[in-house]
């Protein structure tokens, strides 16, 4: 082995724990990506110079393509689909970490000790790669959003899975052969139905549990690979693989507590379970006009927004900010609630605000801002639905459980939205017929902008 490769997976070792403790932080999370892509660059660059690797011309026609394919989705890809690119690109790893696992097994040439951490390795990585793929073609629209369930799902699942593991052991028995076709059609068909009964308002914690479960397979495979020529390569594999596998469980389990409910009920609570689709509500809506809107947050003390979804695709952050700047010059404290869940993607809302420049001090999440909303003269909801919705507090409603931020308990609620569009969860909210609520409709780019305009002439 040449001297200088194995020193140079150890600093992109290095790189990826400096980038991961960057992305901790607002402030430094592009940095972060930045370290940690370069990291990434590197460490598969310093691979073509690893003594006695073969299949050179392969190896740069799948790099190239999946470097341009990666490159050009990223690009393009619309701020509102975001997650279903995440969710693609971490199937995506699964896959390669399945792979890897794969053409191990077919070697058959190391320990029995080694290939079991392979098998592991194959397992989770062909769970995450078709979990995944579901998970992408339920955000994209191309498959229904709801819950797909059937009779008998639980045991089925139980059984493909145990059937998995046993063709694994199998595999391992038998050194490979015919058992490799079972055990990855199994294990990849495990991952679809394991995701088909979750429905959308649990994608977020579903995403973020493949992205650790990838993390996972990686380090199984890093594990697997030790005893080979692979030499650092495995600990660079092993390492950024646990910081993944760890870090996505934290926030796997962050977001599931956000929602108020364990993973287990996450990612079983759709079999058998029912739930009323619709939910009953009463009242009128009542809509506002923009001067009547403006002339009341101008004359407020204290003004909440709370944005969702609606604000991503209006793209109105920047218009939102000028909304902040406009507010606080005629004295009024505005500060925002934002939820952990609102938008298609973990820290989506926090995301945009920085872009458009809203300070950090302003941002409030769920918890914080609770007790506020009674002291709050006008909460401004901005595009969200599901998050404000009151329903989550009573039984039986798809969003049970899940903890919302109290607009309702304010003295004013404006509702910025086009029309009668439901939430993500697709049921009706029963805010927007409160006695407090008021109606603004229309795109939020243009709403806010107009609003902006008429605060400035007041
Ligand atoms: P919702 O999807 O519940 O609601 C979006 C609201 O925005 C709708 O009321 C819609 O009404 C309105 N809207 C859409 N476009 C515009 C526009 N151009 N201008 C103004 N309003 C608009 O969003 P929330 O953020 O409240 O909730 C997020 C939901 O998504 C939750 O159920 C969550 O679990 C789920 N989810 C979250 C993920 C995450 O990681 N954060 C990932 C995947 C799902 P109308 O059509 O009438 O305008």
């Amino acid at each position: 082995m040449i001297d200088f490769i194995d020193p140079i997976y150890i600093l992109t070792i290095l790189f990826f724990v400096l980038a991961l403790q960057r992305m901790s932080d607002p402030k430094t999370a592009r940095s972060g990506i930045v370290y940690a892509g370069a990291a990434m660059l590197v460490a598969v660059l310093v691979t073509f110079f690893v003594p006695g690797i073969g299949n050179l011309p392969w190896i740069v026609v799948g790099t190239a393509v999946g470097g341009f394919l990666g490159f050009y989705a990223a690009k393009r890809v619309k701020m509102t689909d975001m997650p279903q690119m995440v969710a693609i690109f971490n199937g995506m790893g699964g896959g390669a970490a399945a792979s890897i696992a794969a053409v191990e097994l077919v070697a058959y040439t190391e320990s029995t000790g080694f290939l079991s951490l392979a098998v592991a390795g194959g397992l989770i990585g062909s769970v995450s790669f078709s979990g995944s793929v579901i998970a992408f073609l339920k955000l994209q629209g191309w498959m229904t959003q709801r819950s797909v369930t059937f009779p008998g799902q639980q045991p089925t699942n139980i059984a493909v899975l145990v059937v998995a593991g046993i063709s694994g052991g199998l595999l391992l028995v038998f050194a490979g052969g015919f058992w490799l076709w079972p055990f990855f059609l199994l294990a990849l068909g495990y991952g679809i139905l394991m995701t088909l009964p979750i429905g959308g308002a649990d994608m977020p914690v579903v995403i973020s549990m493949y992205n650790a479960l990838t993390g996972v397979a990686v380090a199984l495979d890093g594990f697997a690979l030790v005893d080979t020529s692979a030499g650092a390569a495995a600990y660079a594999m092993i390492i950024a693989g646990t910081l993944v596998g760890a870090a996505g469980s934290f926030l796997t389990i962050v977001m599931a507590r956000a929602m108020n409910r364990s993973l287990a009920n996450v990612l079983f609570a759709a079999y058998g379970a029912k739930v009323e689709e619709g939910g009953t509500v009463s009242g009128a809506l009542k809509p506002i006009d923009i001067d009547d809107a403006a002339v009341m947050m101008a004359y407020a003390s204290k003004v909440i927004i709370t944005p969702g979804y609606g604000m991503a695709v209006a793209q109105a952050q920047q218009k939102v900010k000028e909304l902040m700047d406009a507010l606080e010059s005629k004295g009024v404290t505005v500060k925002f609630g934002i939820h952990p869940v609102a938008g298609r993607m973990p820290g989506h809302m926090n995301v945009l605000l920085a872009e458009a420049g809203v300070p950090y001090d302003r941002l409030f999440d769920q918890e914080e801002i609770n007790p506020e909303f009674p002291s709050a003269d006008v909460v401004v909801v901005i595009g969200a639905n599901d998050v404000v919705n009151p329903a989550a507090r009573r039984a039986g409603s798809p969003l049970q459980g899940m903890p919302i931020l109290d607009v309702d308990r304010s003295k004013n609620v404006l509702v910025l939205k086009r029309g009668q569009g439901k939430g993500f969860a697709g049921i009706e909210n029963e805010l927007f017929y409160k006695d407090n609520a008021r109606l603004l409709y229309g795109d939020a780019q243009e709403t806010v902008a107009k609003l902006v305009q008429a605060i400035k002439k007041l």
